[in-house]
């Protein structure tokens, strides 16, 4: 069995790592291709070398450009590669434009794909990531869910009508993160301090793009560190190029994006998680830390219900009162056992193996 993968983003490296893993384990040849949305070392290179990912094959170097010259370059580039290396399958993560492209070219070219972290809603047709999630969840062969909400989005759409396979499998992050739990690391900037701080990121084009949105957040911020919270913002260089152009001051902790090993750390040892990511909601949770949400909406609409994310509007994000930092009591086990990926390994091998099987019978 032969897969190409097509990752590009930070959280598709770290999801990789693990299902990598499970494909080496079991014999599968996998051809990574790098599409270069993020390039920068300390957002590409510090994944691959701290959590041994394979090495990319290809890496093509499309960023730093509009969405739809972005997508189009990465689609013509990857239909080229897949033709050349005609895989049974074409593996995506996620929903940027290397989701979109990479899964798009493969489906024309007849090429099963494989979605994982398959329906996922924001409901907010404004925001890039649910257009590229929902046209991925489309035209992809397989499905691989991360939690019921997902489940449910997708039977609510149709999906049950389509030619596809929807299967839960719990979330591959939460499979990283016990894979990596115990490498952890403290990083280097904070060897002198003690103190509670609380772990906050923003990266989204709503919260960045919006200079409202933008000067709102910084002047939470700021109001959190004047109280006597210790904010430490490990900053998207996107963020950090915009407030760069903006003149806004920030007076909290700000550090460069961290890696995955200290990004564990930090996360297992903060009070509570200000963010505005996908990803960092769910690890608040995995570290039983409650998440502040700088959005109006959120896919992991669980952790809101059972009180343990909250969501703060970022035009309204006002001085917060302690009693939001509390966490709640009940934890519920939403995102599987840490065996999302040799549930997704194993399902792929039954129906490669069986597809092999009628194809010897016939001949
Ligand atoms: N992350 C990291 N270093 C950082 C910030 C985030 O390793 O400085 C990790 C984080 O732990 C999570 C992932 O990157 O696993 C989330 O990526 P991001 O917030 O960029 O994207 P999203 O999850 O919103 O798609």
């Amino acid at each position: 069995m032969k897969i190409v993968t097509i990752i590009g983003a930070r959280p598709q490296f770290i999801k990789a790592s693990v299902l990598s893993i499970e494909l080496i384990k079991n014999n599968i040849q996998e051809v990574i291709i790098h599409t270069g949305q993020h390039f920068d070392p300390n957002m590409s290179d510090i994944f691959f070398n701290q959590m041994d990912i394979p090495r990319p094959q290809y890496i093509l170097d499309i960023n730093g450009l509009n969405h739809g010259a972005m997508t189009g370059r990465m689609l013509e580039q990857i239909e080229t590669i897949l033709l050349n290396e005609s895989p049974d399958f074409v593996l995506v993560y996620g929903d940027t434009n290397s989701t979109l492209a990479g899964s798009l070219a493969a489906k024309k070219l007849h090429i099963k794909v494989i979605h994982v972290e398959a329906g996922l809603r924001s409901f907010n047709m404004n925001m890039p990531e649910e257009i590229n999630r929902i046209l991925t969840d489309r035209i992809s062969n397989y499905l691989f869910c991360p939690t019921d909400a997902a489940i449910d989005n997708l039977h609510k759409e149709g999906f049950a009508r389509f030619d596809c396979k929807v299967e839960s499998v719990g979330d591959v992050m939460y499979d990283c993160f016990l894979h990596f739990k115990s490498k952890q690391q403290k990083p280097e900037f904070l060897e002198n301090t003690a103190n509670p701080f609380i772990l906050a990121t923003i990266h989204r084009a709503e919260n960045t793009d919006d200079i409202n949105n933008l000067t709102n957040i910084v002047k939470f911020f700021n109001d959190l560190h004047r109280d006597g919270y210790n904010v430490i913002l490990p900053i998207h260089p996107r963020t950090r190029n915009i407030i760069a152009n903006t003149g806004l001051k920030l007076d909290f902790m700000v550090v460069e994006p961290v890696g995955y090993l200290e990004m564990l750390w930090l996360l297992n040892n903060c009070a509570a998680v200000i963010t505005d990511s996908g990803g960092m909601q769910k690890e608040a949770y995995f570290a039983k830390k409650k998440c502040l949400t700088l959005r109006t909406e959120t896919e992991w609409v669980e952790l809101v219900n059972i009180g343990w994310n909250t969501l703060i509007n970022p035009q309204q994000a006002i001085k917060i009162v302690d009693k939001n930092f509390i966490t709640p009591k009940k934890y519920i086990n939403f995102y599987g056992n840490g065996d999302a990926c040799s549930k997704i390994v194993a399902i792929l091998l039954l129906d490669f193996n069986n597809k092999k099987k009628v194809i010897t019978c016939v001949e």
